[in-house]
């Protein structure tokens, strides 16, 4: 190689190393998984989040918004939920203090997402329950009747249904779920997600009398 271009190119190798060292460091300032570098679970646009059917005047009063959440796996992750336009602070609030009191929440992800499309259908046999998924907008009747549920109108909201499952005499949804207080992300009446939701006016399912619908949040509006 002549002198010149060997000059060039050892400046070029420079540069690129140190450029990767630049890089490097910055990755070690944020690391993935953590506040400001979460791992994406969700990341689609409101015509996806909206995909699975519903009637347009239920759709209109819908908004998309960005949550970020402490899960599982000791990382921060960041999702996404649809929800009623006028619930978006209380959502936020909630949000805050379960990342704040590191309460794990396992993923939020819109059922319209399409890993939960199945055999043509979206959330066919529960996957987004199944998946332990938290989830609120969702144009559909309530468990085991014909009148629409509170997530049809983007009223309410499921979380870690694994830990916090449906229970109603033998039906237990998701099946196999069980309702044990001293498993991290247990929803339960001293709870810090709770207690926040209960003060802004949600009713909570775990209070409930006929059935326990432990993952369960609403706020019906008019
Ligand atoms: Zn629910």
């Amino acid at each position: 190689m002549p002198k010149k271009y060997l000059l060039f190119f050892l400046l070029f190798l420079t540069a690129a190393l140190c450029g990767c060292a630049a890089g490097l460091s910055g990755v070690r300032e944020m690391p993935y998984g953590s506040l400001r570098n979460p791992i994406i679970d969700s990341d689609i646009t409101l015509t996806e989040a909206l995909k699975k059917y519903s009637p347009p005047e239920f759709q209109k009063r819908q908004k998309l918004i960005e949550v970020l959440y402490y899960s599982f796996d000791g990382k921060i992750h960041q999702g996404q939920l649809v929800i009623d336009k006028r619930l978006v602070g209380a959502i936020g609030k909630v949000f805050r203090v379960a990342l704040k009191n590191r309460f794990p929440i396992a993923s939020v992800i819109p059922i319209s997402h399409d890993r939960f499309f199945k055999d043509g259908k979206w959330n066919e046999d529960n996957q987004s329950m199944l998946s332990n998924n938290s989830a609120g907008f969702n144009y559909r009747t309530v468990t085991g009747g014909t009148v629409l549920s509170m997530h049809a109108y983007g009223f309410a909201i499921d979380i870690n249904p694994v830990q916090n499952p449906y229970i109603k005499g033998e039906i237990v949804l998701p099946t196999g779920a069980v309702y044990d207080t001293r498993q991290p992300g247990t929803l339960t009446e001293n709870c810090p997600v709770v207690k926040t939701f209960k003060r802004l006016g949600w009713t909570w399912g775990g209070n409930w009398e006929s059935l326990k619908d432990y993952q369960h949040f609403e706020k019906v509006l008019r």
